[in-house]
């Protein structure tokens, strides 16, 4: 007699929970995903024991006959999806048809549901996945969902289950991913009887933030792009930061995703305003159409899959640098400041700057000439030349350019042919060349010369190194595509695979993990 046979109705379930169902704050998703897409326009959540105890769900929606109601705990039943195509158009929070049945298995479930249009309802009641019970109910139009001792048939599950107040804080964010979302609808949500939220339906997704975390509506900037793909939102300016990602939310099509390449285009745009190791908050809102984007990647649906992803890439980025323009500085005090309906581009940050970047520059230079092998460059300061200083002669500037420029044509014969004049600006050193007036970049200049000796050095095989104390990992702007080949690349044989670094490929760099 064979040994393979199919598993039980109930046992598929349970497996099926082991992916969809991770925690309660898993349950509290699923349940009001559920309630969005009957059209619910008030949702409320009441919690006890950090969801341990009770999660229970009750909404206004469209409801489910008797008949639905019984189904809807069957695996694969669902009102949303139909054929193959419906799968590549999904424009619904649900579509696998899995959540009730997988929770329903491993859990007490209770479901009362009346129909729009009816005074009575269905009571269903499940425990373990076994039908219990199935009665009428009187009520309002609506449905509620009660998920008793979760996990209580599967002790292996019921081990992992962290502390009330870890399991509470994750049910917490992702009530606010939902409400974040869905500003229009009312959510309501009570632990042990006591409020957390009590959101009024609100129009403007700002004040629904903002009731929600501590930051006033001026701290954020509006993101619209409209495009193919609609990027809409808000953005904290760069001195409203945190050390970490959470506070930064992305949806796409309504649904909360974590997704990389519209972290990296947002961070990108980001950099050019706020410090190293800071991050933004951030609302992002993409529209994207349906069949542009792929929801059904993982049972959980918070990863999804773009076709297009440098288009995905561009836009954020577009949105974001856009949005950041409408920051500008506080004259002074080297703060950023929100400018309130009006965008403005970019001003230098106040008044000191210059002296601060020439003081700078001249510390560098000071701190250069130290070095073993470095040299300072004695420009003449500030403006022109001072009478009586001794006009210098470019070879005293631009020594390693002369030294390494022999047989290499007249480029270098040039520069050392230069009589310095002075410098302007802190920036442009001015020179004389027969009738002729040369201005040179000075900090171009400076890194040339680095790069000429650095060359030199290399050709000569003894590049100058020493070994960080603490390994630092740099992250090196690349175009997006090469950023995406990389990530499908698989590594050529014979080299070693890094854990964690970054490799050099004909000149793009890939991280990789
Ligand atoms: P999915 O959401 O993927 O379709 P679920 O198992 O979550 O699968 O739900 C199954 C079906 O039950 C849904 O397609 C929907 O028709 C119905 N349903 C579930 N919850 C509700 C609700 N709160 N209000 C109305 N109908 C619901
Ligand atoms: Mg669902």
């Amino acid at each position: 007699m064979g040994i393979v046979h199919l598993l039980p109705e109930n046992l598929i379930n349970q497996i099926a929970a082991g992916e969809v169902v991770e925690r309660p704050a898993s349950v509290v998703k699923e349940l009001i995903e559920n309630s969005i897409d009957a059209g619910a326009t008030e949702i409320i959540v009441d919690i006890e024991d950090g969801g341990r105890k009770l999660i229970r769900v009750t909404d206004n929606g469209c409801g489910m006959s008797r008949e639905d109601a019984l189904l809807s705990l069957q695996r694969h039943a669902t009102s949303k999806i139909s054929t193959v195509n419906d799968l590549f158009n999904i424009s619904t929070l649900g579509f696998r048809g899995e959540a009730l049945p997988s929770i329903a298995s491993v859990s007490r479930l209770k479901l009362t549901s009346v129909p729009k249009g009816s005074i009575s309802g269905t009571s269903i009641q499940i425990d373990g996945g076994k039908e219990v019970e199935v009665k009428e109910f009187g009520g309002a139009v609506g449905t509620t969902i009660e998920v008793r001792d979760l996990f209580f048939n599967t002790p292996a599950r019921l081990k992992f289950m962290k502390s009330t107040t870890t399991e509470l804080s994750h049910i917490t964010e992702t009530i606010t991913r939902m409400a974040i979302s869905y500003p229009s609808i009312r959510f309501i949500y009570n632990h042990n009887g006591s409020p957390i939220y009590n959101l009024p339906s609100s129009k403007d997704l700002l004040s629904r933030v903002c009731g929600m975390i501590k930051e006033e509506e001026k701290s954020f900037l509006p993101v619209s792009l409209n495009s193919k793909i609609n990027v809409s939102g808000y953005v904290s300016g760069p001195d409203i930061n945190r050390p970490t990602q959470k506070s930064i939310y992305i949806f796409v099509n309504g649904r909360f995703v974590r997704d990389r390449i519209i972290l990296h285009a947002l961070m990108d745009a980001c950099r050019t305003v706020m410090e190293k190791d800071r991050y933004p908050l951030a609302f992002l809102f993409l529209d994207v159409p349906p069949s542009d984007v792929d929801v059904n990647v993982h049972p959980a649906k918070s990863e999804v899959r773009f076709k297009k992803t440098d288009e995905i890439h561009r836009a954020v980025y577009a949105a974001i640098l856009e949005a950041l323009k409408g920051w500008t500085v506080r004259k002074g005090s080297g703060q950023w400041s929100a400018v309130s309906g009006q965008r403005n581009e970019f001003q230098t940050p106040d008044s000191n700057y210059q002296e601060r970047v020439s003081e700078a520059i001249g510390r560098y230079a000071a701190s250069n000439s130290s070095e073993p092998g470095g040299r300072s460059y004695p420009i003449p300061s500030p403006t022109l030349y001072p009478s009586g200083h001794k006009p210098l002669k470019g070879r005293e500037l631009f020594p390693r350019l002369q030294g390494e420029g022999q047989g290499e044509g007249g480029v270098m014969g040039f520069f050392s042919s230069l009589t310095v004049l002075g410098r302007v600006g802190g920036t442009y050193i001015v020179c004389s060349t027969g009738n002729d007036l040369c201005l040179i970049d000075q900090h171009a200049a400076h890194e040339r010369i680095a790069f000429e000796r650095l060359k030199k050095m290399y050709g000569d095989s003894r590049p100058e190194s020493q070994t960080l104390l603490i390994p630092e990992v740099v992250d090196l702007h690349q175009p997006r595509e090469k950023y995406d080949s990389c990530q499908n690349q698989t590594e050529p044989r014979g080299r070693p695979q890094a854990t964690r670094g970054f490799a050099l490929d004909g000149g793009s760099v890939g991280e990789r993990e």
